[in-house]
């Protein structure tokens, strides 16, 4: 059985790395709240005392952090990632970031003879617990072909996309849709409620039509409940907004209707909404 590394242990991450070890692949982790580790330990996975020391133990390391900034921090410093890395050794990053952060990860993982693969994931909590995310993987292909099995108990479809970059491009172009159609769902919402119809006869009528979709119908009835529990945390969808309207600036491609979004999940982030789910945009809509 091949020995994983996993780094990052939050809604994504610790579904994740559990589907690993119960498929009986030796799991060492690491996470920046230890106490996420427990009900890993629990499963049996080992737990590291930092992300160098994961490395260190395993041939190829997963990670799946919240953004940017914390794709980074793991790997710098005398405990990172970087520290821990050698010849022929693979790191496999799963967040959601911008092409320039995954390039630089990328480089800094090959200038010390690793290998490196982007693989930012769609689909959501569920998925990750159920093992039927779709896998957006670039990057080192011998890494890809090593990982795979790993990937198979994570993921129910994996995409080999190519250079590092278009595995990040993807998950943006993917994500930015994602962001218009639950601001969109969620004015038609606001607006029938206002002009006095049922919500749940607006849900029925969507979801007879050729907008019916397994989000809508999801959403729909977090929305209805007013119960805002985190699956997708809102501040991670205003995240990936903002990095998809900067992809865009990026080529000159306008995205007006993004670019609004944006703000709106921004602002809903302002009104303190930003660790509810991002279906709580809503709220700010409402207000
Ligand atoms: P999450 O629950 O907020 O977990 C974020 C993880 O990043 C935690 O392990 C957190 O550690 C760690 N972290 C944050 N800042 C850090 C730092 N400075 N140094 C070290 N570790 C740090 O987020 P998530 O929902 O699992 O999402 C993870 C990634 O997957 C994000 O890029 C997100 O956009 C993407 N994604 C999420 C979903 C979804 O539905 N949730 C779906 C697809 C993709 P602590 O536990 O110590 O805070």
């Amino acid at each position: 059985m091949q020995t994983f590394g996993f780094i990052g242990l939050g809604i994504m991450g610790s579904g994740m790395a559990k589907n690993l070890v119960k498929t009986g692949f030796e799991v060492t982790v690491w996470n920046r709240s230890a106490e996420k580790c427990r009900e890993l330990a629990e499963l049996g996975a080992t737990v590291a005392a930092t992300p160098r020391q994961v490395v260190e133990n395993c041939q190829a390391t997963f990670a799946m952090l919240a953004d940017p900034v914390a794709a980074l921090a793991v790997c710098d410093g005398p405990d990172g990632v970087l520290a821990g890395m050698s010849a022929g050794k693979g790191y496999v990053d799963m967040s959601t970031v911008d092409v320039a952060t995954s390039a630089g990860i990328a480089a800094a993982v090959t200038a010390r003879g690793g290998r490196f693969l982007e693989a930012p994931v769609s689909g959501s909590k569920k998925q990750a617990e159920d093992g039927a995310l779709i896998i957006l993987a670039a990057g080192d292909r011998s890494l890809y072909e090593e990982v795979l099995p790993g990937f198979e108990r994570m993921g129910k479809k994996m995409l080999y996309l190519g250079e590092v970059g278009n595995g990040a491009r993807m998950k943006l172009v993917v994500n930015m849709v994602m962001g218009g159609m639950m601001t969109a769902f969620c004015e038609g919402l606001a607006l029938g409620g206002r002009t006095g119809l049922d919500q749940a006869d607006i849900l029925d009528v969507l979801d007879a039509g050729a907008m019916s979709n397994p989000m809508f119908r999801l959403k729909g009835g977090v929305i209805g409940q007013g119960s805002f529990t985190a699956a997708f945390p809102l501040k991670h969808m205003q995240k990936d907004m903002r990095l998809a309207v900067a992809m865009g600036d990026g080529v000159g491609q306008p995205l007006f209707s993004a670019a609004t979004a944006n703000e709106l999940f921004k602002r809903a982030r302002g009104m303190g909404f930003g660790d509810e789910d991002f279906a709580a945009v809503f709220k700010a809509i409402r207000a």
